[in-house]
């Protein structure tokens, strides 16, 4: 027997894919007896906010992954065809439709016995017992399995806000701007700098300081679950500074015109090749990932509306035409920092035997989400069996989330949703972004043919 704990999007996927591989599982879920500050129903995998689980399109990163889960018998994807409505590219649904008809399908599985109430560790070890468990409570875990989880992994490596800047496909950084250099040329040149004049510096501090802004939910500001407390914006700053140890950088412009060039965008150190002088302030941008293919905009934790971001931050030299494939966010949010707590297979290093499914492990949205659940779903699966779960290479979408997942480069971790900068480069590159992006994508379905069959080889799909 196995035991999957929520039943949001990762978690009715980890049940069905156990389910259906003949393994009886029990599915704990708390609402509707119980909620979270978001949830507003009973029905399983609430969509809290858009309706849209993204893009259709065959050749999007979100297009390859819906293949990739398909491949692997997603429910989630099936039940949201069933229930669409229009919405252009993207799959678009009807929420209460949708969350009815999934809840019947799980409910009705003869493999899954759901369980009504909140789960706390206490029940771990009987649990165990049975079987492997999957932990997939979600960005609003309840305080009984958030704080057990910062104890067995460190608490450090418990996140309790999503604070994180911007950041952009390393492709489109106009390279004859923005210059690699580190701060008096110490330590490598990992960094890329954005330098700015005195008037470009005025003009974007202007439009920070009056772009609009992401309204704070009460539960943010107040108590960190209960929602009591009132929706203010200096309870809310406070709470972030003490959880993740930033302001917004909205927040710091504020302050002053100067305040950005003094603190996160001061130019010491840095000396711009085209003028051969110290720039009036510079943005730094950092690689994400181990083949750059990836850079976050340093110190820029925001919480302006998307659209205002790609406006002002395109303000920046060099990043005119940058391409966003992660805005900045503020917000509540649970996560792990998964590459130093857990395995490649999503099992909890320091509990073998319990896994780890969607936005926990640091992925982002619904369909990635349900996409990790599917995984641990298998991996728990060949735990059970004593087999290895074979873990897919970087080049399809599972493997590009996975790596992501698993990537040791220093940075502060954030959550990621799957997007083209995750996929690797093709060797030798490719400059024509649509041949680069085809190129991925035939890579991607080699990478997930490949996988498939380590999966039937080892009775695992
Ligand atoms: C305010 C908000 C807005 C969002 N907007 C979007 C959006 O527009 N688009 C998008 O793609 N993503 C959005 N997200 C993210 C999205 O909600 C998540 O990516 C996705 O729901 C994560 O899936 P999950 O299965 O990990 O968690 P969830 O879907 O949250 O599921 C977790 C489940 O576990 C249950 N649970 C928690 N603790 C316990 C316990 N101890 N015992 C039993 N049950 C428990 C919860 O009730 C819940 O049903 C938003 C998130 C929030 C908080």
């Amino acid at each position: 027997m196995a035991t999957v704990v929520g039943a949001g999007f990762a978690g009715v996927e980890a049940a069905w894919a156990l389910a259906e591989r003949g393994i009886p599982t029990q599915l704990w879920e708390m609402r509707p007896s119980q909620t979270t500050p978001a949830h507003t129903t009973g029905w399983f995998a609430e969509l809290v906010c858009s309706n849209s689980l993204k893009s259709k399109s065959p050749t999007s990163p979100a297009g390859q992954l819906k293949a990739e889960m398909d491949a692997l018998g997603s429910i989630v994807l099936a039940t949201a065809r069933e229930h669409e409505v229009p919405g252009g590219e993207a799959l678009c649904v009807d929420r209460n439709a949708f969350g009815e008809a999934l809840t019947k399908k799980v409910r009705e599985h003869p493999n899954i016995s759901v369980r009504s109430g909140a789960w706390t560790p206490a029940r771990l070890q009987e649990d165990m017992a049975n079987g492997p468990v999957i932990l997939a409570t979600g960005p609003l875990s309840t305080d009984e399995v958030s704080t057990w989880l910062a104890e067995i992994s460190g608490r450090k490596h418990l996140y309790f806000y999503d604070a994180v800047s911007p950041t952009v496909d390393a492709a489109t950084i106009d390279r004859s701007v923005a210059f690699a250099q580190s701060r008096y040329d110490k330590g490598e040149d990992d960094y890329l700098n954005c330098p700015f004049e005195k008037d470009s510096y005025l003009a974007f501090v202007e439009a920070l300081v009056n772009a609009e802004r992401v309204p704070i939910h009460a539960f943010e500001s107040g108590g960190v679950r209960d929602g009591s407390a009132e929706n203010s914006e200096e309870q809310f700053l406070e709470k972030i500074k003490y959880f993740a140890g930033c302001t917004p950088i909205e927040a710091i412009a504020e302050k002053g015109p100067r305040s950005l060039a003094f603190g996160n965008f001061k130019p010491v150190g840095l000396t711009d090749p085209r003028t051969g002088r110290r720039p009036y302030a510079a943005l730094q941008l950092r690689p994400e990932n181990k083949q750059k293919s990836l850079y976050s905009l340093v110190a820029c934790q925001n919480r302006l509306k998307w659209g205002e971001q790609k406006r002002i931050f395109r303000m920046v030299p060099g990043l005119e035409n940058a391409e966003f494939v992660r805005y900045g966010v503020i917000h509540r949010n649970t996560y792990l920092e998964a590459p130093q707590v857990l395995h490649p297979d999503l099992q909890l290093r320091a509990v073998p035997g319990v896994f780890v499914a969607g936005q926990l492990t640091g992925v982002e949205g619904y369909v990635e989400s349900a996409a990790m659940g599917i995984f641990a779903g298998l991996a728990a699966l060949g735990y059970g069996r004593k087999i290895p779960l074979a873990v897919p290479d970087q080049r399809c979408a599972y493997g590009a989330l996975l790596a992501h997942l698993q990537d040791q480069t220093p940075r502060e971790f954030a959550p990621m949703n799957i997007n083209w900068g995750l996929f690797p480069d093709p060797e030798p590159p490719i400059k024509d972004k649509g041949a680069r992006r085809a190129s991925k994508l035939a890579h991607a379905q080699d990478a997930l043919s490949l996988w498939l069959e380590q999966l039937e080889s080892a009775g695992l799909r």
